[in-house]
């Protein structure tokens, strides 16, 4: 009985490494080519904070953080 016990443990470990390197090797994927190391920083015309190139709002070639910004304008 005490050894199906030990087997059980074992095979709960075991499960515990693999998940821990699925997990690794998902960030390690996301860090080479994710969205945060890849993408183009722009800054903000109006105050110059520096934002994912996505996440900007444009308007007539100029980049803001925010719609708020874009309608104030440049500075
Ligand atoms: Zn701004």
């Amino acid at each position: 009985m005490s050894k199906l016990i030990l087997l059980l443990v074992l095979g709960f470990l075991a499960y515990l490494v693999f998940k821990g390197f699925q997990r690794a090797a998902v960030r390690r994927e996301r860090n080479a080519d994710g969205p945060l190391s890849s993408e183009r920083m722009v800054a903000c015309a109006r105050c110059g904070v520096h934002l994912p190139e996505s996440e900007a709002v444009e308007d007539d070639g100029r980049r803001f953080c925010s719609e708020e910004h874009r309608r104030l304008g440049a500075a």
